[in-house]
């Protein structure tokens, strides 16, 4: 009888299977195993980082080649106003300090890209690497000196948290952005971030002043970033009941052809900017959005923040059979949130009242409902009450996504602002005028918005 090591029988078999593994030859070999699958491991690692250096030693080299009389014409110029080239510390591998080099012109020019030219020299020397973390300085508070993971690879020209903050999708802190690059460090992952590093070098960080309310067009964004807006939909303590809008391009299109929806977005509690189309508006209107607080990110951080509360969400909305499956994620994700109740979203006009009394049975506290804007937006407004929620949240199409009908774009998409592509790709018949004719409208909309401001401005200084 052979016995399987695995799963031995009878006590006679357990124990020959014990003798066996521990037997002289079997631990030897046992031993020559790991030694031989550890040094590939740290063979494979090597290789990486020597082929990463490799890269960069040549990226460093081209653009210096292409650089070189650009870069000699600046330090000419530098020269000629008593400037050239100065040095200002940072933190590089293993927290050693290196001088990181940079033209210092004496004019507005210190503060443009120009006159980062020289740090490709310290990407040739081996200080900085194209992508790893931001160099740190050595003033870097003592916190974030203690995230020192960062100080395990050579810091980058290119961080992974500086893309994410210029698409607005940095949730997380800067020291988790760090970790999970370095977790997951590939050359493919490089070359990735590489590329969405050329988008987002157009987004812009906006100028630093961020307004509580952004104004859109007439309609009022309220700036908050996406802890905040967790919070104040999680708050147990509210007492009167609030109604929460996202408001995307699409919507702020819409807006301008629905007087009700758009009187509705001006009286709302809160209204919150989703998607890459508001935060370039912002950048046209020169002022900054904090974050894309958009419902599909909120939606698991608000479903971790009620976990093991008291405050239940019910979800109204979606084809028969969807809100049932967005439920079932929740419960394999986020087991202790509360569940009050699931409706689909095709029911009778006459059966509303049925519909509104549930919810108010259920005891929810958190009321989302996806019936696609303004129609959700409107239903809110005129049944906030009768549903007896505190915080209700029309949130479109997010259903579709956690109940696994439509998959959503991967995170290198979404870090490009390129999520909507990805809903043109899927639903081209019904997406396309939304997002090729709809989006250039909604940039118009934003700088004939941004032209009546100036001439405003204008008048206002003439008048004083
Ligand atoms: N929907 C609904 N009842 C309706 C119309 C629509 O429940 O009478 C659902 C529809 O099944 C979908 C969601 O509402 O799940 C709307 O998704 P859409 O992508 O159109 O919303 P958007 O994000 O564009 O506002």
């Amino acid at each position: 009888m052979t016995t399987d090591p695995q799963n031995p029988g009878t006590r006679g078999d357990l124990i020959k299977s014990l003798e066996h593994r521990y037997s002289p030859g079997e631990v030897r070999r046992r031993s020559q195993r790991r030694l031989v699958n550890g040094t590939g491991w740290l063979v494979w690692i090597t290789l990486l980082s020597g082929l990463k250096r490799v890269l960069d030693v040549v990226i460093a080299l081209v653009l210096l080649t292409l650089a070189a009389l650009p870069a000699a014409a600046l330090w000419l110029y530098a020269k000629s106003r008593g400037g050239g080239i100065s040095k200002s510390v940072r933190l590089g591998r293993w927290a050693a300090p290196f001088d990181l080099y940079h033209f210092s012109c004496r004019s507005g020019l210190d503060d443009t890209a120009l006159a980062k030219l020289p740090v490709l020299w310290n990407l040739l020397r081996g200080d900085l690497a194209l992508i790893g973390p931001r160099a740190a300085t050595p003033e870097t508070n003592p916190v974030e000196r203690l995230a020192w993971k960062r100080y395990q690879v050579r810091p980058g020209l290119i961080c992974l948290w500086w893309i994410r903050r210029r698409a607005n999708i940095a949730y997380a802190t800067e020291a988790q952005v760090d970790a999970e690059y370095i977790d997951t460090q590939s050359l493919r992952g490089d070359l990735g971030i590489a590329l969405r590093a050329i988008p987002a070098a157009f987004y812009g960080e906006g100028v630093s002043e961020a307004p509580d309310i952004i104004h859109l067009a007439g309609i009022p964004i309220h700036n908050l970033s996406m802890d905040e807006a967790v919070e104040y939909i999680a708050d147990p303590a509210r007492q009167d009941p609030v109604q929460i809008c996202f408001v995307n391009a699409d919507c702020v299109n819409i807006a301008a052809r629905n007087a009700a929806y758009k009187q509705l977005l001006q009286q709302s509690d809160l209204v919150l900017g989703d998607g890459i189309g508001i935060k370039l508006a912002g950048k046209i209107l020169n002022t900054h959005l904090r974050q894309n607080v958009n419902g599909t990110d909120l939606f698991p951080r608000l479903c971790a923040r009620l976990d093991g509360t008291a405050e239940g969400i019910y979800l109204l909305g979606g084809k028969p059979g969807v809100p049932e499956d967005v439920a079932a994620w929740i419960g394999r994700n986020h087991p202790g949130v509360k569940i009050s109740g699931t409706q689909h979203g095709y029911f009778a006009k006459e059966e509303t009242a049925g519909v509104l009394q549930a919810i108010h049975d259920s005891g929810a506290h958190v009321l989302l409902i996806a019936f696609g804007a303004p129609k959700q937006e409107l239903f809110i407004r005129d049944h906030l009450r009768e549903t007896g929620v505190k915080v209700a949240i029309g949130v479109g199409g997010l259903f579709d996504f956690y109940s696994g009908r439509i998959p959503r774009a991967p995170a290198w998409l979404r870090e490009m602002g390129g999520e909507w592509l990805y809903r043109f790709i899927q639903e081209p018949r019904r997406m396309w005028r939304r997002y090729f004719v709809g989006n250039v409208i909604f940039l118009y909309r934003v700088f004939q918005f941004r032209a009546a401001l100036r001439r405003q401005e204008s008048q206002n200084i003439g008048g004083a």
